[in-house]
């Protein structure tokens, strides 16, 4: 039986319209305007990801320098102006890059597992940019953004970095993550790198936060009503919603321009994907050039 697969982007749309979350998450009703466009590749996060390999952390970096511009594209100049920078500050080494974990939800009222209506298993599901070790040994998490500077108040409150850290445990259990290395990029060349260590408590209420809210997403029961925010004017359901708002029906609407979600397609090749290691192993052949040791 499929489970029922909880994101946090899934989870971040719950908690900001129930409205717009009921029509487009994938656990609900899983719609999008006809005419979205197909998902493009991010290059400059791809080329971190060939960065950071840990398959080729050890190689001289003058042999995979090319491999990361390469995968880099047009994005090559910022993210070589990124290495150079994060060349003094990589103290660490990475274990894993672009990786998925997936997490049965604990049940908050109980001892078990969190069950759906119909008896699925919830899981929590997610990726991380990396996980690193530093030299005594330490997990973190390292965590790319891409856009202007975070608040240190919004990163100290950064609920999916700590509840990935609580997926990533649960995933791995022999695994605890100590904190996390926030990896921020501006879109004018500016890096800065933030740690911020998660304790015990703050990694095990994440998990449980996590519970209830997840819970709440499922019940029968659950009351669905629309939080306007300044997130509206960027929001895919603005029509219906208005429609909705109007006293209509907008299910018209949403036939006539709405579709359903096409399903999350594997990528092969990708960095991290289950299609091939990310231990020390072979990296994908377009990233692979003759100059490999
Ligand atoms: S337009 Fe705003 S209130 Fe309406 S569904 Fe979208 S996010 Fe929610």
């Amino acid at each position: 039986m499929a489970v029922v697969a909880i994101t946090a982007d899934e989870r971040a749309a719950f908690k900001r319209c129930r409205r717009a979350w009921d029509l487009g998450a994938r656990t609900r009703r899983a719609l999008e305007p006809v005419d979205t466009p197909a998902p493009i590749d991010d290059p400059a996060r791809e080329a971190l990801a060939v960065h950071y390999f840990p398959g080729m952390w050890a190689w001289d970096r003058a042999i995979v320098r090319p491999l990361v511009l390469k995968a880099a594209g047009a994005a090559a100049p910022f993210v070589e102006r990124y290495v150079d920078w994060a060349a003094a500050l990589d103290d660490f080494e990475p274990l894993r890059v672009e990786f998925d974990f997936d997490a049965r939800v604990p049940d908050p009222g109980g001892d078990g597992d969190l069950a759906a209506p119909d008896g699925r298993a919830v899981h929590y599901q997610g990726r991380v940019n990396a996980l690193v070790v530093d030299g005594d040994g330490a997990h973190w998490l390292l965590a790319h953004r891409f856009g202007p500077w975070t608040d240190a108040d919004v990163l100290r409150l950064d609920e999916a970095a700590a509840t990935a850290a609580w997926a990533w445990e649960q995933t791995f259990l022999d695994a605890t993550v100590h904190g996390v290395l926030y990896n921020e990029l501006t879109p004018e060349g500016r890096f800065r790198r933030t740690r911020l260590r998660l304790s015990r408590g703050a990694v095990a209420q994440a998990g449980l936060q996590l519970a209830r809210e997840v819970a709440e997403m499922l019940a029968p029961e659950l009351a669905l009503y629309p939080t306007p925010g300044p997130y509206c004017p960027t929001c895919p359901f603005v029509a219906p919603c208005m429609t909705a708002q109007d006293g209509e029906d907008p299910e018209p609407l949403l036939a006539l321009d709405f579709r359903p979600r096409p399903p999350e397609v594997l990528q092969e090749g990708r960095l991290g994907g289950a299609t091939w290691g990310v231990g020390r192993g072979a990296m994908p052949a377009r990233f692979a050039g003759d100059d490999r040791p």
